[in-house]
């Protein structure tokens, strides 16, 4: 049987002897003029939700973050080390993208853990204080949703994770100018990869809606 690291290598070759083939004078042009995608995508780390997979993207197409329930921290003055911070700095003020796009997903790992009635075992320390930041919307879900299933509820609380971040992004000075210059757009989308079927937050409608 093939080990998960033998399949990599094995990914690689294929790559290196035929996809880069193609897009060889892509790739040729990515490094001599760099990158410039116009999208970054906050995404979650669960191995089904690969944005570059799902979307087909081309090398140079996402600027792509990844982290456990593709949340966007709000701004914090304090502290060092803010990785996504540190990446959607460097999106908008380096390479000027044109979309921010949080991508939640159907049966989010964190989102589950976060709704389990003892929800981390002690060895855990970095998962619940970063999960805590939905602690509010988790907290309005089971209030207005008790009647609902745990499938319902974990749901909205997925889509609401996505409307946090979205929240969180304008804590950002600029990620707000960006979007009153006309210069910046946000958008909220879910994916369920089972179903399957992407929606997209309708700011009008104030819910999501199914676009592909
Ligand atoms: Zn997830």
């Amino acid at each position: 049987m093939t080990s998960g690291v033998e399949k990599l290598l094995q990914g690689y070759h294929h790559y290196r002897d035929n996809k880069y083939e193609k897009k060889r004078a892509l790739i040729e042009d990515l490094v001599s003029r760099g990158q410039h995608p116009e999208v970054a995508v906050v995404a979650c780390s669960d191995s089904r939700v690969d944005p570059a997979i799902l979307f087909q993207a081309d090398p140079g197409d996402l600027f792509m973050i990844r982290n456990v329930a593709n949340l966007v921290p709000p701004m914090e003055e304090e502290g060092t080390y803010h990785g996504t911070s540190a990446a959607l700095e460097f999106a908008v003020l380096g390479l000027g993208v044109k979309h921010i796009i949080v991508l939640g997903h159907a049966h989010c790992g964190g989102i589950k853990l976060m709704m389990e009635p003892e929800p981390y075992d002690s060895a855990f320390k970095y998962v619940p204080a970063w999960v805590s930041m939905l602690d509010a919307a988790h907290r309005r879900v089971r209030a207005t949703m008790s009647n609902a299933s745990d499938e319902a509820r974990t749901r909205a609380c997925e889509q609401n994770a996505v409307l946090v971040s979205l929240e969180n992004l304008t804590t950002f000075p600029w990620v707000r100018e960006g979007i009153d210059a006309g210069e910046l757009q946000l958008h909220g989308w879910y994916v369920d990869i089972a179903a399957p079927e992407l929606s997209a937050y309708d700011w009008e409608a104030g819910k999501f809606t199914a676009i592909a």
